[in-house]
Parts: C-alpha cells; sequence; structure tokens
C-alpha cells in the first residue's frame, strides 16, 4: 500500500509526435511535479540539453547501468536504448514528490508490472488526426523528412497500446489537453468524479486507424 504522504507515478506514452514531451514539460510547471531524466542511446535533437532532456550516453555505459540492474525499466525504441533509472526516481517520491514518465508502452508495461509501492496513473496521448501527426513530426524533425516517415509508419502498431492505460486524452488545443490531464490527475489524488468517456476514445482510434 503506498504511504499517505509519498508522491504519485504518473506515466505519459503515445505515439511519437503526439506531445507527450511537451505535456510533461507542462506538467513539470506544476508544483511538487518533477520528470524523471531518462537515458538513452540516440544522438540529441537540435535543441535538446545533456542532462535535462535526456542523459545521452554510448552504448557501453548503457550495458553497464543494465547490467548494475540500475533501470527500473528499459526498452528499445526505433534502434536506441531507453531507460529509467531507478535510485533518483524512489529519492522524488519518497521525499512527497509526484514523478512524470515519458516513456513508451514497453517501459509503462514493466513498471505496472513491478507493483511498485507507490500509486500510479498511465496515461495515453492520441494526435487528433494523423495528417496533424505528419505535420508535428515533419516540423520538429525538419533535418530529416526520413525520421518522420519512419515515426509515422510505426504509428498504427503504437496505437492499438492504448487499451492498456488508465487514460486515454487527444492532443488537439495543447492547453485544453493539458487541463484535461491535471483534472483527471487531481481527481485521482483527491477521489473525486472523473470527466472520462472511454467510448469517445475508441471511435476516435478507429477513425485514426481505419
Ligand atoms: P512526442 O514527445 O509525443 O514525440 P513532442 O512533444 O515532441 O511529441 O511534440 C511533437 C511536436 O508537436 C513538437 O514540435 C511540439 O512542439 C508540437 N506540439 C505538441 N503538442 C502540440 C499541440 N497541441 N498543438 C500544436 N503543436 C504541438
Ligand atoms: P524520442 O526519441 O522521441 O525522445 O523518444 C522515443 C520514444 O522513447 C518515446 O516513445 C519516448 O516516450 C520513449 N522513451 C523515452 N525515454 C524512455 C525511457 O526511459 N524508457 C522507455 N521505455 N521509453 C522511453
Amino acid at each position: 500500500m503506498p504511504i499517505e504522504n509519498d508522491g504519485i507515478m504518473i506515466i505519459l506514452s503515445s505515439p511519437s509526435g503526439a506531445g507527450k514531451t511537451t505535456l510533461v514539460s507542462l506538467l513539470s510547471g506544476i508544483e511538487n511535479f518533477e520528470i524523471s531524466i531518462s537515458h538513452t542511446t540516440r544522438k540529441p535533437r537540435a535543441k535538446e540539453v545533456q542532462n535535462k532532456d535526456y542523459y545521452f550516453v554510448e552504448e557501453t555505459e548503457f550495458n553497464r547501468l543494465i547490467n548494475n540492474q540500475e533501470f527500473l525499466e528499459y526498452a528499445k525504441v526505433f534502434d536506441n536504448f531507453y531507460g529509467t533509472t531507478r535510485t533518483p526516481v524512489i529519492n522524488h517520491l519518497s521525499k512527497g514528490k509526484n514523478v512524470l514518465f515519458d516513456i513508451d508502452w514497453q517501459g509503462a508495461d514493466q513498471i505496472k508490472n513491478k507493483k511498485l509501492d507507490y500509486k500510479l496513473i498511465t496515461f495515453f496521448i492520441l494526435p487528433p488526426s494523423k495528417d496533424v501527426l505528419f505535420k508535428r513530426l515533419s516540423s520538429r524533425d525538419m533535418k530529416d523528412k526520413l525520421i518522420a516517415e519512419e515515426r509515422m509508419k510505426q504509428f498504427g502498431r503504437d496505437v492499438l497500446h492504448w487499451i492498456n492505460y488508465d487514460y486515454v486524452v487527444i492532443n488537439d488545443d495543447l492547453d485544453n489537453c493539458f487541463s484535461k490531464i491535471k483534472g483527471l490527475i487531481d481527481a485521482e489524488i483527491n477521489n473525486g468524479s472523473k470527466d472520462y468517456d472511454k467510448e469517445f476514445i475508441r471511435e476516435h482510434v478507429e477513425k485514426l486507424t481505419g
């Protein structure tokens, strides 16, 4: 059972480009919320900052962390490795901080299966349409059109995991989406009523994949 003053874990996953990194960054502005900074073997994007967006490491260092069992979870995503180290997460949670995770469905499954003594809420973020997703991916990865195309190819497979999350939220207008997620987190923390329509989401997924 979670201890009353412990923080909670909040996972955001999505098909690439739907906006989870942007949303995690907005949520981290709320008092008492901290981002879990992942390790990755991916190379930094133009605006990304070492030790802030990720700990960018070589594969040898990543393997060392695996062998030392330092990861709470790790996975291979799009040809690179990504992982969450355990110690900083537990330190935050035990000090009553809520920890935000921007991780894929494999990592979310691993954390769920660990059944840690901390409350966990999982969100899956969807784009309003495939056209919008492609535009967002193209504007972010301007340097390499191939990256956007590769990630679009993966979309149909990634989106199928929506069903395993507590809540699925559509990121059309950013402020609305942020408010919706914040409202659901508040409702979970305070045992309040949840504004959530799963059938509407099911129909949206059918439109995206149909
Ligand atoms: P992800 O982390 O899911 O791969 P990002 O947060 O990097 O996605 O968002 C992809 C791109 O879309 C970024 O350039 C971001 O600024 C933009 N973006 C995110 N949410 C919105 C939104 N609601 N409206 C318009 N652009 C958005
Ligand atoms: P990107 O390269 O766009 O930053 O991230 C690619 C994917 O890796 C995204 O789905 C992102 O959520 C996921 N990811 C980032 N960090 C981690 C992590 O520590 N663990 C796992 N499992 N996935 C991660």
